[in-house]
């Protein structure tokens, strides 16, 4: 071993021995109702005795939640540590993790891990930071479903949570180097939709009525007018097919949406079919009866749809349990046991019913809920019950601070080490902060909202309504307080709370990541840049907006006279605000590019087209500038004060500007990030702008152009050790 490494080991506070493994053993949509250690109404007909085990040993979280209730935005919270807009990954219907950036996984690699993923991903990219990983495409699976490697696809037989397994039970018994520790996360599709349970579960719960929510029925009154547009109601919203597990066409379609035939079953081989059939056909053939001689009202059908859902459900989750139960069994008896932290979570929660739904995406308890069991033997006592308010962007920080690497100060996330040996500090988190954006799919409207251990307060941007709900005494979140006076207060303290999470988290809307691909020019011009970005080689990147893509058109000969000869990079487009550069960068602009500056100047769109406070635009400025440096480590940054914009200097846009340019040159470190104010190559002595350089006030004309390159020659000379264009 080298000797900085080993003293960098010995620095490591939780180095007793070794360092501990990691088993992140995770699945999808897996509500707390539906595990029985969290006491929910079904834990005495679907028992899940493999979790309860980790909690018995560990410890059971109460208050553990999501920061945004879907799949692959919660996936990317916990590969970074970090709130959705700020990892890139806001929803499911366009997002690709951007693998470039910095996740627990590389970290850990690079400190000695070794690291493996196995099991469901659904980021779209391809998986960086494991030294072994073989994923489900997509969605996966669950009967005979393709993994895919380096290598490529490989189509496989047997039931995907059992194979899931079978992979990271073998990872951890030939596939690894035993002389290092591990992070392995082994991560079921199971219990997503469809619910195709395994064919030796079929049969569970046959004879079994399940219990109902209280709120199966519900009329959404009393809460955000928005509730009654979603599409994931149990009565509407089932497919005849796809979650009821019929053959062919939908013979009800008032009650039963047709089109998509359940694709588990054309995967399934002949022996499968024939159980598989053998347990739903007669089931199937006596609803179909009782339909056509009309024993059924609405009610009742909603009921029947209730459970084949909740019992195809429960059967999936009954196979996770046993393979949880294998790995477990394996640490035990291979030793690894008393070393390793044994996580187990679900990406978010779901709806068994509650509201009348399955499903996800909203902020209300069962859905915004994770799962989170924890056993890690001489550290966590056994059998706690832990009520801090604990969010899935604490993961990565967490293994980081076991590993004994340093935590990077943009996580977001805290590390649950103190908490998880029972020493929740006294000022850990009193809320948490929520996000969802508004996917197309089941047509729930973007909501975000915060949640303290009482109350919660949810924002719908498109109704512009607030709702609060008192959780002591309305658990259920039947009706909103928002406008009862005796909750008036508690109102204002939870905006102040709501306000102050979202200062915290740099959220607002120059933050959140945004393309403007339906305008055609916009998209082209990035189709264009990013084969150019992919090819590298630049000494020079410039990022920006109109201003910079001027450098094309007026400011061309200028651009040829000083960087003609300096391989650089022209990343300005007209009109963009600082949440179009953040998506760029997240979004192939920077694949190849290595130069040795970025010159950065944005945000007097912000302040044009929405007039937005400074300290907004100036955070989206600042979370550009973090980017940079976290795909860019090497390179330096000449962040620009953004240009005066207005004749005088009293106009309100140009006091914005100039308020934002107060914040953002405190993001300069002298070394790494360097400051420049160009306003006063513009301006004459009282402050005026003169029309003969900037004839609109805001873009400049050629001779502005040959102004500003000039005041930055020495800086761009120097930064990139070129000689100075004279
Ligand atoms: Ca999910």
């Amino acid at each position: 071993m080298r000797v900085p490494a080993l003293l960098a080991l010995l620095s490591l506070p939780l180095l007793s021995a070794e360092r501990p493994n990691i088993l992140f053993l995770f699945s999808d949509d897996h509500a707390l109702n539906a595990i029985s250690a969290y006491g929910g109404p079904l834990k005495d007909v679907a028992p899940t005795p493999n979790l309860d085990r980790i909690a018995k040993e560990g410890a059971i979280f109460t208050r553990s939640y999501c920061a945004n209730s879907i799949c692959g935005p919660s996936r990317a919270c916990i590969m970074t540590g970090k709130h959705s807009h700020v990892n890139g990954f806001p929803d499911n219907d366009f997002s690709r993790f951007d693998g470039t950036q910095t996740t627990f996984p590389k970290l850990l690699q690079k400190a000695g891990y070794q690291t493996s993923l196995i099991g469901k991903w659904h980021l779209v990219s391809q998986p960086t930071g494991f030294d072994h990983w073989e994923i489900l495409p997509g969605q996966g699976s669950y009967y005979n479903p393709e993994f895919i490697t380096a290598a490529g696809p490989r189509k496989e037989q047997g039931y995907c949570t059992d194979l899931i397994t079978d992979k990271a039970l073998a990872w951890l018994e030939t596939g690894r180097d035993k002389s290092k520790p591990f992070v392995l996360m082994c991560q079921h599709k199971a219990p997503h939709r469809n619910w195709a349970p395994a064919s030796r579960h079929l049969g569970l719960f046959k004879d079994v009525t399940l219990p109902e929510p209280k709120s199966l029925f519900d009329d959404y009154a009393g809460r955000s007018s928005t509730l009654k547009e979603q599409q994931m109601t149990i009565a509407k919203d089932f497919h005849w097919g796809h979650d009821m597990k019929f053959h062919g066409k939908t013979e009800f379609p008032e009650h039963f949406l047709g089109g998509i035939p359940n694709g588990e079953y054309a995967r399934m081989t002949p022996d499968q079919k024939k159980t598989w059939d053998a347990s739903y056909d007669p089931e199937n053939q006596a609803f179909i009866a009782d339909m056509k001689a009309g024993k059924l009202k609405d009610d009742d059908v909603t009921r029947w749809k209730y459970q084949r859902y909740l019992k195809d459900y429960l059967r999936c989750i009954r196979a996770v349990d046993e393979n949880v139960g294998r790995m477990l069994d394996y640490l035990e008896k291979s030793g690894l046991a008393k070393n390793t932290l044994v996580i187990y979570s679900s990406d978010q929660g779901f709806y068994l019913g509650e509201h009348g739904w399955y499903d996800k995406r909203w902020m209300f308890e069962e859905s915004l809920a994770m799962p989170f069991l924890a056993r890690w033997p001489g550290v966590v006592k056994p059998g706690t019950r832990n009520d801090a308010l604990i969010q899935n962007i604490d993961y990565a920080p967490t293994f980081l601070e076991m590993a004994g690497v340093p935590i990077p100060a943009t996580v977001q996330g805290k590390s649950l080490v103190p908490v998880l040996k029972g020493e929740t500090p006294a000022d850990w988190r009193k809320a948490i902060y929520y996000f969802y954006s508004g996917e197309n799919t089941h047509n729930v409207a973007a909501h975000d909202g915060v949640r303290t251990d009482r109350y919660k307060l949810m924002f719908f941007a498109k109704t512009k309504e607030w709702n609060l709900f008192d959780l002591e005494k309305d658990p259920q979140e039947m009706k909103s307080l928002h406008d009862d006076p005796a909750y008036a207060p508690v109102l204002a303290e939870m905006k102040k709370t709501y306000d102050e999470k979202r200062a915290e988290y740099r959220m607002n809307p120059g933050t959140v990541p945004a393309n403007r691909n339906p305008e055609d020019w916009w998209k082209q011009r990035h189709q264009q840049k990013k084969p150019l970005a992919k090819k590298g080689g630049h000494e020079l990147v410039f990022i920006g907006d109109s201003i910079t893509q001027g450098w094309e058109e007026a400011g061309k000969p200028v651009w040829d006279q000083y960087y003609g000869s300096r391989k650089a990079l022209n990343l300005g487009y007209s009109g963009d605000r600082t949440e179009h550069v953040l998506w760029r960068l997240m979004n192939g602009e920077l694949e190849n590019v290595d130069p040795k500056l970025f010159v950065v100047m944005i945000g007097t769109n912000n302040t044009g087209q929405r007039q937005d406070p400074p300290e907004q635009t100036a955070a989206g400025i600042q979370l550009i500038v973090e980017l940079l440096q976290d795909r860019k480590p090497d390179a330096k940054i000449l962040l620009l004060s953004i240009f005066p914009r207005a004749e005088k200097p009293d106009h309100k846009l140009r006091q914005l500007n100039d308020a934002i340019n107060q914040r953002i040159k405190t993001f300069a470190d002298g070394d790494k990030i360097q400051w420049l104010d160009v306003s006063n190559t513009f301006l004459a002595a009282d402050g005026t702008l003169p029309k003969e350089t900037m004839p609109d006030f805001l873009h400049p004309e050629a001779a502005g152009y040959a102004l500003w390159a000039k005041a930055m020659e020495a800086k761009i000379a120097e930064l990139t050790g070129t000689p100075e264009v004279r």
